[in-house]
């Protein structure tokens, strides 16, 4: 299974913020608008990410054990921009500082071992 699938830790550390032309408000298809919040004159998040204590309101996870995004298809173009450690071959320190806040171990080559490239990027993070 994808490691990302079992974490979601990424989407409980940090401001998940983006360009307003991303919003449905403006973009068919686009993030719902109604799950953001306004950052400043160009930028919304996702609420639930502005200040700590951040937890995206779109995560459905019980961190460590099982996660998704609730908006996968709609997700915000920085939460498909990084990867997760080792996932395209090199390590992301969003993904390990993320994962090491919540104890968990950080990624490593071998955990990709089995999950196939159409798998692969499924929930990552702002
Ligand atoms: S990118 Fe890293 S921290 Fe984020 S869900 Fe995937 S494994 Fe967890
Ligand atoms: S991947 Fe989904 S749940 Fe995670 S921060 Fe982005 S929008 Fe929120």
């Amino acid at each position: 299974m994808h490691p990302c699938l079992t974490c979601g830790a990424c989407c409980t550390q940090y401001r998940v913020a983006f360009h307003w032309m991303e919003s449905d408000a403006v973009t068919p298809g686009g993030v719902p608008a109604a799950l953001t919040e306004r950052v400043d004159a160009h930028r919304l998040c996702m609420r639930g990410t502005y200040a700590p204590p951040i937890r995206c309101v779109a995560l459905d996870a019980d961190i460590g054990r099982h996660a998704r995004c609730t908006i996968h298809p709609h997700r915000p173009s920085v939460c498909r921009e990084v990867p997760a450690s080792w996932e395209f071959g090199q390590p992301s320190p969003q993904c390990d500082k993320a994962r090491r806040a919540h104890g968990l171990p950080v990624l490593t080559p071998d955990d990709w071992i089995g999950v196939a490239e159409s798998e692969k990027n499924p929930l990552p993070r702002g």
